[in-house]
Formats: structure tokens, C-alpha cells, sequence
């Protein structure tokens, strides 16, 4: 990943300050005790495990409010458990054991949101964050849906994804080994399954269909948030050409974005996801609460647009490296931006002031 020449100054620097930054997150990793590396959100994983029977429970009530707050309980802890939880499990970051990691990444990605652990990795940890923003690549164009209407996209699209998910996994079987297709084929109908069974024999559902119409609409709750965040963070920012991609630290300082923090996706979606993605990039086996407690001035309020890069830099750095790059007086990461020919085309004079 070698800069095609040009700024070679300043990208050695670059590379520098990350190593002194990762040495910097390694002591404080270090410092921190096993409840702050894992145990927080492997408490908040847990709770969601055990707020589902009450979920299921709270649907047999007549009561309007007891049964939406069934959906409610139901819908987010959904959302814990693919989001935040197949999150965390596909980086390594809820536990040191190798064994326990991949029983945890089938467990969340295949059991719990119907998709192949394998292609998730790939998709995610290799695809995505090897090439954050790096055109055909990395570049989070499997969200991108032109034919559609603009509210067709950002309202009854998301309504879809509990149902596309599973159909693009067993498509995507077709690449991998047949004892491995099977074994995800089992364990995501077993979660399919386990709910559509509970939500009959538990919650008290007459109906096939209208079991399945609340699989849908738990599984839908947060689908909009979701699809969102997974569009705002990254598009819309510089892109690179595979052919000059930059740095690794070049392509975290330019093309991704932390979002303001809102307690419901802070909790399902997880930190490093919402308001400390930057940090999540630039150290993706942090847990969630490790990506928080790196970054700081964190009670401080965020403004995503005015200051999106706030990270683990400290404020002599950030006015070093300030506009030493690109000229523009960035803070934070961005300082570090590449030069402008690594930037592609029609997106590079968005860095510009
Ligand atoms: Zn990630």
C-alpha cells in the first residue's frame, strides 16, 4: 500500500504517529482491567440474551402498551444481539480466545442474523476495513441502490433487510465448502426457527403468518438507523482509486466518520459503530468500551458535521499536523490526510475549503 511517490515526508510522518498512537492505545489496553476490555459489552450482550424471555412473554398481553413494549424489547435487543454483538464477535474484540471468538461469530452472525460468519468476515474486517473508501473495494457500495426512489431508499427499503439477509447468504454459500454451507445453512434456520417457534408457543401466536409478521417487524425496528449509519459514515466522504490507494492511516483519516452518540444505538449498534468509528478503524479489535475510553474529551458535546475526526490525537499534534497536508486546517485525523492525488476523481474538492 505504498503511495505511487509524491509526500513521502509526510506520509513516513504519518506512519510514524500511528505507531506511536497504537503504542500509545496498547498501554492503555494494557492498563485496563478485563471488565473494561470485555466485560462491559459482554454484560450489555448478556442482558439482551436474558431481556428476551420477558420479550416474548409481554407479547401474550392484551394490553396495546405491554405488547409494544414486547416489539420494543424484542426489536432492540435484535438489534444488540446482529449488530453490535456479530460486530464485535467478527473483529475478535469480545474475547483473547481464538475458540471462544469463533463460537461467538457463529453464534451472532449465523444464529442471530441469518448471515454466513465466513462472508462476514470477508465483507466486513477484510473488504471494508482493508480498503475503507477505496473505490470497488471497501467502499460500502452494496448500499448503494440508485434505481431506487430516494424515500423508496431511506423508508421502505430498510423494511427489507431481514428478508434480503438470509437470501444473500445462501447465495453467497455458493463459494464456500459444502460441510461449511451446511453448517451455516443449520444454524440459521435454527435461529430463524427458535423465534418463529417461541413466538407460536410462548407469546401465544394463532397464526403462521402472523408469527411471521412480527418476526418482521422485530427484525425491522431498528432496519432504518441501521441503514443509515452504514451510509453516513462513509459515503458522501473522500474516495480513492484502487490503483492509487494511499496509506492505510491515510485511507481511516479521510474516509471515515464518527457520528453523534444517541443512548439507543449507542447501546445496540455499539461505540465503535456510532461515535468512535474513527477510533474503530484506526484499532478494530477494541471493544466498544475500549474504543470510548481511548478517545477523549468524550463528555464533551460532538458535532458530526463541524468536528467528525475528534480522536485519541492530543491538541499539540493535532496543530502540528494541522493543514500540513492538505492546507486546510483540519483537526484530528484528518490532519493526516493524503495528498490530493490519492483522492479519486469527482470527490477530492470536498477536502478543499
Ligand atoms: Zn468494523
Amino acid at each position: 500500500m505504498e503511495p505511487a511517490g509524491g509526500a513521502p515526508r509526510e506520509s513516513a510522518r504519518a506512519e510514524a504517529l500511528l505507531g506511536e498512537l497504537e503504542a500509545r492505545v496498547q498501554e492503555v489496553v494494557r492498563a485496563s482491567s478485563w471488565w473494561e476490555r470485555h466485560g462491559v459489552d459482554c454484560a450489555i450482550l448478556a442482558l439482551s440474551l436474558l431481556a428476551l424471555p420477558p420479550g416474548f412473554l409481554c407479547l401474550r398481553s392484551d394490553s396495546p402498551l405491554v405488547f409494544a413494549l414486547g416489539i420494543t424489547i424484542l426489536g432492540v435487543c435484535h438489534y444488540t444481539l446482529t449488530v453490535k454483538g456479530s460486530h464485535l464477535a467478527t473483529h475478535g474484540a469480545l474475547t483473547e480466545s481464538r475458540g471462544w471468538s469463533k463460537v461467538w461469530t457463529l453464534f451472532f452472525v449465523e444464529v442471530c442474523t441469518s448471515f454466513t460468519a465466513e462472508y462476514a468476515k470477508y465483507g466486513h474486517v477484510k473488504m471494508h476495513h482493508g480498503y475503507t473508501n477505496v473505490l470497488g473495494l471497501g467502499d460500502s457500495s452494496t448500499w448503494r441502490l440508485p434505481c431506487l426512489n430516494r424515500y423508496v431508499y431511506m423508508f421502505l427499503a430498510p423494511l427489507l433487510i431481514p428478508i434480503i439477509t438470509p437470501l444473500v447468504a445462501v447465495e453467497r454459500l455458493r463459494e464456500v465448502e459444502l460441510r461449511t454451507a451446511l453448517r451455516t445453512l443449520g444454524l440459521i434456520s435454527l435461529g430463524l426457527y427458535s423465534q418463529y417457534w417461541l413466538l407460536l408457543n410462548v407469546s401465544g401466536f394463532q397464526s403462521p403468518s402472523s408469527a411471521l409478521a412480527c418476526m418482521l417487524i422485530t427484525r425491522s425496528l431498528l432496519a432504518h438507523p441501521y441503514l443509515h449509519v452504514n451510509i453516513f459514515q462513509h459515503i458522501g466522504l473522500p474516495m480513492f482509486s484502487p490503483d492509487k490507494k494511499p496509506r492505510r492511516i491515510h485511507m481511516m483519516s479521510l474516509g471515515v466518520l464518527n457520528l453523534p452518540r444517541l443512548p439507543v444505538l449507542d447501546w445496540a449498534f455499539g461505540h465503535s459503530l456510532i461515535s468512535c468509528h474513527v477510533e474503530h478503524h484506526l484499532f478494530p479489535r477494541l471493544s466498544d468500551n475500549m474504543c470510548l475510553k481511548v478517545k477523549p474529551g468524550e463528555s464533551e458535546p460532538v458535532s458530526p458535521r463541524a468536528e467528525p475526526q475528534r480522536n485519541i490525537l492530543d491538541q499539540e499534534e493535532q496543530e502540528a499536523l494541522s493543514g500540513q497536508v492538505l492546507g486546510v486546517g483540519a483537526v484530528g485525523v484528518l490532519a493526516l490526510a493524503p495528498p490530493l492525488p490519492f483522492l479519486s476523481g469527482e470527490q477530492g474538492e470536498r477536502v478543499l475549503p
